[in-house]
């Protein structure tokens, strides 16, 4: 009789979040796949384990995957973590599942933490519902046609994204979608854990000030019933350029048309001030 693969969340930052099933089951399995052996050997180390781990991540999943099958088919019992989170969110275990269950084997999934979940509920804009969008490519390309796909999407829209990426996204948001609420979560259950709620203009400002750090959820509000209601910051800084060309200074003029769109005095004064520069 075949084995079973477990599929067994692990913190994502917080070592206090490992489930006593979760404890359990790397406890019995026969053996576990993990993302990166060295992340996994400390969480054992944490519980006092000791298990072979075999390495199954993006680039040996297909090689990897059929001999965890096979082993599985044979009749071993395998737990399935990640480096972080719930196995199969954003990362290979999703192929290692799809394998698992076309051969007939049973998965079982041991719930506990998730960075989508997390940063959801704690954004204040699901009203309901969300959809979940994972990684924007880095290709300019793909990354255009995922967000204009979603550019009249009501539902509430998770991403995950690196540091490194993060303005380069917001920026790209912004000129898709236009200014809209943004709950930006970062370094969930660490240390240094904050979720900022924001529109995308004022997080640019902000992290055009402190350079970005750490790991970050990104959870959009969804379109408005009627997105042509709404304005973007092209439009906010055409009603400021019309207000300098009335002789008004660039910081009020930025003002002026701040109150008129809601979207922050900085991106728009930002804006003006590179557009001159830029003349
Ligand atoms: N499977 C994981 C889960 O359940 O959340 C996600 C794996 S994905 C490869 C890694 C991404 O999740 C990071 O780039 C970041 O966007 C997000 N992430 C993971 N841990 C996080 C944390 N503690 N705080 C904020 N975001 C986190």
């Amino acid at each position: 009789m075949s084995g079973t693969l477990y599929l067994v969340a692990t913190p994502i930052g917080n070592l206090g979040d490992i489930s006593v099933r979760a404890e359990q089951t790397l406890a019995t399995v026969d053996f576990i796949a993990a993302e990166d052996t060295r992340v996994t050997l400390k969480l054992l180390g944490h519980l006092g384990l000791k298990k072979p781990l075999v390495s199954y991540y993006e680039h040996n999943r297909r090689e990897s995957g059929e001999k965890i099958l096979s082993r599985i088919l044979a009749g071993e019992h395998c737990a399935l973590v990640t480096d972080a989170g719930t196995p199969a969110i954003s990362d290979p275990g999703e192929d290692l599942v799809c394998l698992c269950a076309a051969s007939g084997v049973k998965v079982i999934a041991i719930p506990g933490p998730c960075a989508a979940i997390a940063a959801l509920s704690l954004s204040g804009l699901i009203k309901g519902r969300f959809t979940f969008e994972g990684f924007l490519s880095t290709a300019r390309k793909r990354r255009f046609e995922h967000l204009s796909e979603l550019k009249n999407e009501k539902r509430a829209m998770v991403f995950y994204e690196a540091p490194h990426k993060l303005l380069r996204t917001l920026h790209d948001m912004l000129e898709v979608f236009g200014n809209r609420r943004i709950s930006i979560s970062r370094e969930l259950t660490k240390i240094y854990e904050e979720t900022l709620r924001f529109t995308f203009a004022e997080a640019i400002v902000h992290f055009n000030e402190r350079s970005p750090k750490g790991e970050f959820v990104l959870v959009i509000e969804g379109a408005m019933d009627n997105p042509e209601d709404a304005f973007g910051i092209d439009d906010a800084v055409s009603i400021a350029e019309q207000y300098i060309a009335g002789k008004m200074s660039v910081k009020d003029a930025a003002k002026k048309a701040s109150e008129e769109t809601g979207i922050a005095k900085n991106a728009i004064y930002n804006q003006l001030i590179a557009s001159q520069r830029t003349r």
